[in-house]
């Protein structure tokens, strides 16, 4: 049996842990991600296909407002 190695192990292969993967892949580590489920099984399955920035920086904070001035 070959024995494989691997410099990072992801859990999890939802859009966060996928994201990670590539990321990590494209700088040259070797990565395995491993899920109880699946590619993309649980949330990362349901959600509508688009980056809820909004969500992630409110559009109200004053920060955002003052920079969009
Ligand atoms: C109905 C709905 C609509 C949405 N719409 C949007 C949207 O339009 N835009 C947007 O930006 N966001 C949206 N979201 C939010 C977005 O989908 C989630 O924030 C995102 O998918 C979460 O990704 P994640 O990788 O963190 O989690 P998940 O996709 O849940 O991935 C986690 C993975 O880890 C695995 N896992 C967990 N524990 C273990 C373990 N012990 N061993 C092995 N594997 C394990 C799971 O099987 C799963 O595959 C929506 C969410 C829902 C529910």
């Amino acid at each position: 049996m070959t024995k494989t190695s691997y410099d990072v192990i992801v859990i999890g292969a939802g859009i966060v842990g996928i994201s990670c993967a590539l990321k990590l892949q494209s700088e040259g580590h070797r990565v395995l991600v491993l899920d109880r489920n699946g590619v993309a099984k649980e949330t990362s399955s349901g959600n509508a296909g688009a980056f809820a920035f909004a969500d992630i920086v409110p559009l109200a904070t004053p920060r955002h407002y003052s920079q969009s001035t």
